[in-house]
């Protein structure tokens, strides 16, 4: 969950970016059409949990319908997660995935009679983390939906939905918004300057609510100093014993991710010159080494950073 969360944001309102399909999804629902299920999808950091949650709350206020007024006795028990006809589904603490058992207990629970009388609401985030046997699970509900029912699935990596389970939603798509609105909204919410602002954007990929956590929690100049950490690796002017404890303070989904970013960006500037090949192999070399560890493959700390800081080093290091 992000630090601009549902709680924080209450009621739950549409991001700037995300107005038109908000306002799209309230025509629908006052013409009475809404969908079974809703494949919510974009990048990370875009604000999706929070579309998801406004639609979700606005479906069932009592006062506002679509719109979400916050305060009736049906927006009050969906702030504090005890509504009965709405059930949000994230992989459990510390686990990854979403198995099987969560989703038949979620099958059931939306077979049920409504208890408050209107939609039943299913929240399913992030989608793509359904085990295989979790997303077989789930197709009968989407093939023969119950009554009113509205079914969310919100994904940032679409394309690791089951083509079966994309099939049967109506699919949403959240875009980034352009660098200047996003930079302008993330300034005014961390009152920053802009300038701080389009740097935390870069480093985020994009991403507004990613690059405003950056800003918020204090980790910019740590990600910042990270970068320059990469670019001397990859210029030789660092050896990889030397950078090694310089990771120290980092978590390492945060230094392969920010070291996929840094490849990239390299292989942008680098587009066209002798050095393209290289940027590739190195971007291809670490991309392996991110999907490796996704899928749980465990290395040990020293032995993933140390291949991290090898294949940024590349030609670099060993000519030294
Ligand atoms: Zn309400």
């Amino acid at each position: 969950m992000t630090v601009v969360d549902v709680e924080a944001n209450w009621p739950p309102g549409p991001l700037p970016w995300q107005v038109p399909l908000y306002e799209r999804f309230c025509r629908i629902a006052r013409g009475g059409t809404v969908p079974h299920a809703v494949l919510l999808h974009g990048a990370e950091g875009l604000g999706k949990t929070r579309l998801a949650a406004a639609w979700a709350t606005g479906l069932l206020c009592k006062r506002t319908p679509p719109s979400p007024c916050g305060d009736c006795d049906s927006c009050v028990l969906v702030k504090g997660g005890a509504h009965a006809d709405m059930r949000w589904l994230r992989p459990e603490d510390g686990k990854r995935a979403i198995g099987v058992e969560a989703i038949r207990a979620a099958v059931v629970f939306m077979q049920k009679t409504p208890s408050h009388g209107g939609y039943k609401v299913l929240i399913i985030e992030p989608a793509e983390s359904m085990t295989p046997a979790a997303a077989n699970a789930l197709l009968k509900t989407l093939e023969e939906p119950p009554g009113q029912a509205l079914l969310i699935l919100v994904s940032n990596r679409v394309g690791a939905l089951l083509a079966t389970v994309r099939s049967r939603c109506q699919s949403s798509v959240v875009s980034k918004p352009g660098p200047v609105e996003a930079a302008h909204w993330i300034a005014e919410q961390a009152a920053c300057s802009d300038e701080t602002a389009a740097q935390a954007l870069d480093i985020a990929a994009g991403s507004p609510l990613a690059a405003l956590e950056l800003i918020i929690q204090d980790r910019l100049a740590g990600r910042l100093a990270l970068f320059k950490l990469f670019d001397q690796l990859t210029a030789g002017e660092l050896r990889v014993s030397e950078a090694v404890p310089e990771f120290a303070p980092f978590d390492v989904d945060v230094l392969l991710e920010t070291a996929l970013q840094s490849a990239e960006g390299q292989l942008r500037s680098c587009s066209g010159s002798d050095r393209h090949h290289e940027g590739f192999y190195r971007r291809d070399r670490l991309l392996s080494l991110v999907s490796a560890h996704r899928q749980g493959i465990n290395f040990g700390r020293e032995t993933l950073v140390t291949e991290l800081a090898r294949i940024l080093a590349g030609r670099a290091e060993e000519g030294m």
